[in-house]
């Protein structure tokens, strides 16, 4: 019975939750392929699930209560892979559905991985570092044994950075010996990559580039919405503009900014340095975190959270092009009324895949015991985004389809495939 949940279709689009959303993408990509049942419903469900408990001491001494995920979706093309997230919204749903993105951009980008994610259910903001740090050491505790560098490969996800992949590969290594492998994201001094940090925002940059030039035009003169400011956005915005783009508006959690002739990228990031937040930048006004994606310009970019594009508002979205820098911003029913507006859609597991791209050349570095300049890593981010743009652009003309279900037939066949050769007894 548990197959039949996973390949089941959701009956009321109203209240599509992430995994939901997830699948109706894979299904709607699945029609145009001829897989056998069993095949299909195994593409739909993750290989294996943990569910940890996780208790800590607190710094006043009392004890701390969470519940810590890690969803294993599929292994076929190489180790599982995938970020860990700490948010109070984390449930095991949630890392279903981003467990499964990750097998398809794995697989879409070619690089040797399958998909994983994980989480833990906590608001990180009401812990001091001393009990993150502790939180993190116990969740590698709990789940050691299912992760290492040729098993299952965690990095950084929101409100997670270099120094949670420290504590993970200290803690891990504690258990197995020196691994560095074991995670990516870690910091630069500490066998981390040159360009990982930017590597997610800049690959955000040449997809879009790249689907433009697809398309016959470019960025030059392009006006630019973002919603989110954190790691995604503020770099997509500033490499964004060196390309020629205008970023006319952006947001983060606290509200947005406008200004018609274009933000200053480099002025505005100095002014978020000192106030932590992108509100009251000078010479901007104010607009709502709803009406900023509604907003008119060439290209809407959420870089924020899921699902913030749905049927309410998808009808009033007013961009040329929507790229998904977040994971999942655009529920599966609100999908298809941006594609009857005729906007091109640039998926998730295209747009945002240069953060796991350039993971990959950091795990690549650490097998080797070899650093690359920064300028290798981009040029090599940047080979790795065109090749993907093309294979999606090629099944976009094979088979007639907008860029979603191009992507995803493309990664389906990768994984597939390599199921197939591995064989099953
Ligand atoms: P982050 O924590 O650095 O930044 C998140 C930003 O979103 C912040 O500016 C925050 O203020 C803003 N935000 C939060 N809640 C908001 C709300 N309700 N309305 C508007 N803005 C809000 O996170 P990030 O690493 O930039 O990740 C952003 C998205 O990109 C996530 O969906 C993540 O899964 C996805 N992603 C990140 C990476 C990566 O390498 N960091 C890679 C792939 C995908």
């Amino acid at each position: 019975m548990r197959l039949v949940h996973y390949g089941q279709l959701p009956q009321t689009p109203a209240a599509m939750t992430p995994i939901d959303s997830t699948n109706c993408y894979l299904e709607r990509a699945l029609a145009y392929l001829d897989l056998d049942e069993v095949v299909r419903i195994a593409l739909l469900t993750p290989e294996r699930e943990l569910r940890v408990e996780l208790i800590i001491r607190k710094d006043d001494g009392s004890l701390g209560h969470y519940i810590g995920y890690r969803v294993q979706h599929d292994n076929a093309r190489g180790p599982f892979k995938g970020g860990i997230r700490y948010h109070h919204e984390v449930d095991i749903d949630e890392v279903r559905s981003l467990a499964s993105l990750m097998t398809w951009k794995t697989a879409l980008m070619g690089i040797p991985y399958g998909g994983a994610k994980g989480g833990i259910q906590v608001n990180p903001h009401e812990l001091s570092t001393a009990e993150l740090e502790r939180l993190t050491r116990r969740f590698v505790q709990q789940i050691h044994e299912f992760i290492g560098p040729k098993t299952d490969i965690p990095a950084p996800d929101m409100n997670t950075n270099a120094q949670t992949m420290a504590w993970f590969f200290d803690e891990y290594s504690r258990f197995h010996g020196y691994e560095p492998g074991v995670v990516t994201g870690k910091p630069v001094s500490l066998h981390g990559s040159l360009g990982r940090n930017e590597a997610t925002g800049r690959g955000v940059m040449f997809a879009t580039r790249e689907v433009l030039a697809s398309d016959g035009t470019s960025l030059e003169g392009k006006r630019v919405v973002i919603q989110g400011f954190g790691n995604v956005g503020s770099f997509a915005a500033q490499f964004l503009q060196e390309q020629g783009a205008q970023i006319i508006a952006v947001s983060d959690v606290r509200g947005g900014i406008q200004q018609a002739s274009g933000l200053d990228i480099p002025r505005l990031l100095d002014h978020v340095k000192r106030t932590g937040s992108v509100v009251g930048f000078p010479g901007s006004t104010a607009i709502s975190n709803d009406d900023i994606l509604t907003h008119t310009c060439d290209i809407l970019i959420p870089a924020a959270l899921g699902h913030v594009i749905t049927t309410a508002n998808a009808p009033r979205v007013s961009a040329r092009y929507v790229i998904e820098a977040a994971n999942g911003p655009i529920t599966a029913d609100a999908d298809p009324i941006l594609v009857e507006k005729g906007i091109t859609v640039v998926p998730d597991i295209y747009a945002n895949a240069g953060g796991v791209t350039v993971s990959y050349f950091e795990w690549t570095q650490n097998t080797q015991g070899f650093t690359w300049t920064e300028a290798d890593v981009n040029a090599r981010l940047e080979d790795y985004m065109k090749g993907a743009n093309a294979r999606i652009q090629s099944c976009r003309a094979e088979y007639g389809v907008p860029l979603r279900e191009a992507a995803f037939i493309t990664a389906i066949n990768a994984v597939k495939e390599a199921a197939e050769q591995r064989g099953i007894q």
